[in-house]
């Protein structure tokens, strides 16, 4: 059943693509699995360090355990018990309810803010575990690992149809770019806005919540797997690790308010893209070098370590000074008095300050980053910097999207923008 006539205007069909349309949304929906598994494969103590590079994952195919691996119940059963506890984290610890952007509808989105609080919940407990029962309790991510894709990717599968199936009620709330009526595509890139059930909004849950923190939780179970192997301690590369993505999420779980208004929350439907980035993603292949160093312990001694520092510290103070100086400004604050310009939308554009030395300021701290986390593991393994050069096309395409959204946004008050800050995100070269 589709929306009722009387919200089609609400909901005008999408007439153009992105992703190379239909096939490269199949694409995708296919090779994103395929390549969590794949990684798993090439990041494993019994495949050689170019492992990507062999038949490693073609071969595992072949063999009966990689297809009894795949469905493990113990990795199933704490997968959604880890589920039902984020979203009874959610419901129960105490948290403001903060308004989103206006909808289309004129309506107001709210969400609930706590994802910080569920986060400590979440590491306290993991902690007072490892404490109780020892490090050697906590390296199940490690040993099940295989299971565990197979349980985030069923749920990301399973959310994402939910969304797709829920944009037929009637009323709902189509996201302008996942409305093409092609089922491939406007399943893979959203096609309800904001899918809930109750008061639960699922998109903004799933960015922060279920996915970030489990990243940590799986590196902090990789440091057990190598405390194990080595005598009860972990490396230094290790810690490296730890501390920096440790950092990351936390920052990112304590500004949660910031994401309110980035695009995949005022204006990606809710498809099998967010749902497997968020679930399946994040978790299992953004903690592919504390995997890695978990069976592969390098000790780097204190010149490599406070040079990865530095690199790490440069990167979060620019993503950190360019993320808050936005966030303060779109605030109404203003304290090192930036100067900008005022659209004929109303909003302001800054155009000093980190936002008038690049579009994406933010984006250049959060590549520094990236490779800071992959320098611990040295350069044995090019798999280990899968991430950098990931994330570095991911945040190419994104700033590509959106420039076409802000375009759409502020037509040509945003021509005037990109002349007085031309550069992307790297200043005088990008
Ligand atoms: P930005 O933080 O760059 O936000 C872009 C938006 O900011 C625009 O749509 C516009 O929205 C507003 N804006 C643009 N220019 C200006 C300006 N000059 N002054 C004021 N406002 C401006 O992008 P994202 O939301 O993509 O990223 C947010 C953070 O998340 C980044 O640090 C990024 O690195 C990180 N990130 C991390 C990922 C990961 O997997 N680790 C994935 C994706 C992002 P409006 O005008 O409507 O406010």
């Amino acid at each position: 059943m589709s929306p009722s006539p009387k919200d089609a205007p609400l909901n005008p069909r999408t007439t153009s693509y992105e992703f190379l349309g239909p096939p490269g949304a199949l694409a995708v929906t296919l090779g994103v699995p395929f390549l969590t598994y794949a990684l798993y494969f090439g990041c494993n103590e019994s495949t050689p360090p170019l492992a990507l590079l062999y038949p490693s994952f073609i071969n595992a195919i072949y063999s009966k355990d990689f297809w009894i691996s795949l469905w493990d119940v113990q990795a199933f059963k704490l997968y959604y018990s880890w589920y039902t506890f984020c979203v009874v984290a959610w419901a129960i610890l105490p948290g403001d309810w903060v308004k989103g952007t206006q909808l289309r509808n004129g309506h107001y989105q709210h969400y609930k803010v706590n994802a910080f609080a569920t986060g400590l919940l979440a590491i306290g407990l993991a902690t007072g575990y490892i404490i109780r029962f020892g490090y050697q309790s906590f390296t199940f991510f490690y040993e099940h690992w295989v299971g565990f894709l197979s349980a985030a990717l069923s749920m990301s599968i399973l959310q994402a149809a939910f969304s797709y199936a829920s944009g037929s009620r009637s009323g709902s709330l189509l996201a302008l770019g996942g409305n093409s009526g092609n089922l491939i595509y406007d399943f893979y890139i959203g096609r309800t806005l904001n899918p809930q059930i109750g008061s639960l909004d699922i998109k903004s849950f799933n960015e922060l919540r279920p996915g970030l923190i489990l990243w940590f939780l799986i590196d902090i179970s990789m440091a057990c797997e190598q405390a194990t192997r080595i005598g009860g301690r972990i490396t230094d590369s290790m810690a490296l690790v730890l501390v920096f993505q440790g950092l990351y999420v936390v920052d990112a779980l304590y500004n949660e308010p910031d994401i309110f208004r980035q695009m995949d929350i005022t204006t990606d439907g809710f498809g099998f893209m967010l749902s497997v980035g968020d679930l399946l993603w994040v978790p299992f292949v953004y903690s592919l070098q504390a995997r890695y160093l978990a069976f592969h312990p390098i000790e780097l001694g204190w010149a490599r370590t406070v040079a990865i520092i530095a690199v790490n510290a440069v990167g979060f103070w620019i993503f950190r000074s360019a993320n808050s100086e936005k966030n303060e400004f779109r605030n109404g604050k203003n304290p090192k008095n930036l100067q900008f310009i005022t659209t004929e939308r109303g909003t302001k554009l800054l155009t000093s300050g980190w936002w008038g030395m690049s579009q994406h300021p933010n984006y250049l701290g959060d590549i520094i980053m990236a490779l800071a986390w992959s320098l611990p593991t040295g350069f044995e393994a090019p798999l280990t910097y899968f991430y950098v050069v990931y994330f570095g096309v991911l945040l190419i395409h994104r700033q590509r999207r959106d420039d076409e959204a802000c375009e759409k946004k502020y037509g040509k008050d945003w021509e005037k923008y990109k002349k007085l800050v031309p550069y992307r995100i790297v200043p005088y070269l990008y």
